[in-house]
């Protein structure tokens, strides 16, 4: 159920920003899109395959050639394997070292790694609460959260609406604040 616009009062314009999301592939879904989870991969474009096939008849043209090419293409490889090999033993050597001297170091960082990584979790997933709360009014151009009171002592202007690519940064704001404030009647992203 929709709610009346702060700026214009009427409630025919409106719709939840969550379902324009949804629901459309437009310049205004992308400005009032929620950004991905925290450590979200966004997934690699893969090129063609290797024309394999042209890589044989080539082969098979030139097979005197080949044999020739291969014995000295077989000593290259055999020196760069035993580069590789010294190297990654010098490497492995020198981590294993500095694992074993600098072990509570390396956990301390894991552990405030962690800690930054779950705050960061927890502020998005807080933010996105407010976020699937948000409307929008087609008439105004702009987004606002209906009802919330406590949200005008700070964060918003009553009778105002926030720009739509502002959306994710007022759903933030929202949750910052409330986070702020631990008074009893603000509504917190735990609360059932
Ligand atoms: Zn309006």
């Amino acid at each position: 159920m929709p709610s009346a616009c702060p700026r214009c009062g009427q409630l025919d314009m409106v719709q939840r920003v969550a379902g324009i999301v949804a629901s459309q592939h437009s310049q205004l879904s992308w400005e009032l899109r929620a950004p991905p989870p925290p450590g979200a991969r966004v997934a690699a474009r893969r090129s063609g395959g290797f024309p394999w096939g042209w890589l044989v008849v080539i082969l098979l043209i030139t097979l005197p050639f080949d044999v020739l090419v291969l014995v000295a293409f077989a000593i290259a490889l055999a020196v760069v394997i035993s580069v590789v090999a010294v190297v990654a033993l010098v490497a492995v050597a020198g981590y294993v070292g500095y694992r074993l001297l600098n072990r509570h170091v390396i956990a301390e960082r894991q552990a405030e790694r962690d800690r930054q990584r779950a705050a960061a979790v927890r502020r998005y997933q807080h933010a996105l609460h407010y976020w699937s709360q948000l409307d929008h009014c087609h008439r105004c151009h702009g987004v606002f959260l209906p009802g919330n009171e406590w949200q005008y002592r700070e964060v918003t202007v009553r009778g105002a609406v926030a720009a739509p690519f502002h959306a994710w940064a007022l759903a933030s704001q929202l949750a910052d604040y409330a986070d702020r404030q631990h008074a009893p009647d603000i509504v917190r992203a735990d609360d059932p």
